[in-house]
């Protein structure tokens, strides 16, 4: 029976992090370990914290290699905010510009009646 120890298949030690392995046996029949990269994270919305949908979650090198239209969404705030908190921002935007409006209305409707 064939020894069952392994040895990294790269010049790093330690059972770190960017060092995981997984057990495989090859073609031939010999175990042998299989270097995993890290799992990505999904990009996620800056305000609610959901993942980000449209957007892939990839290592970060990777994100240098896809092309824009797949990093982003065709919208302001794509591939940053959510649909939804864009959509409270630009009412609460709308919102705020009106209610400057109605002040300004008020302000001179007060001053005529002097
Ligand atoms: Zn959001």
């Amino acid at each position: 029976m064939a020894s069952t120890r392994l040895t990294y298949r790269r010049r790093q030690a330690y059972n770190t992090r960017s060092n995981k392995v997984r057990v495989i046996k090859t073609p031939g029949g010999k175990l042998r370990y299989l270097h995993i990269k890290k799992k990505p994270s999904a990009p996620k919305c800056g305000d609610c914290g959901i993942k980000l949908p449209g957007v892939p979650s990839l290592r970060p090198r990777e994100y240098a290699t896809v092309s824009r239209p797949k990093k982003t969404v065709q919208r302001a705030y794509g591939g940053s905010r959510c649909a939804n908190c864009v959509k409270d921002r630009v009412v609460r935007a709308f919102l705020i510009e009106e209610q400057k409006i109605v002040k300004k209305v008020l302000k001179e409707s007060q001053q005529k009646k002097r």
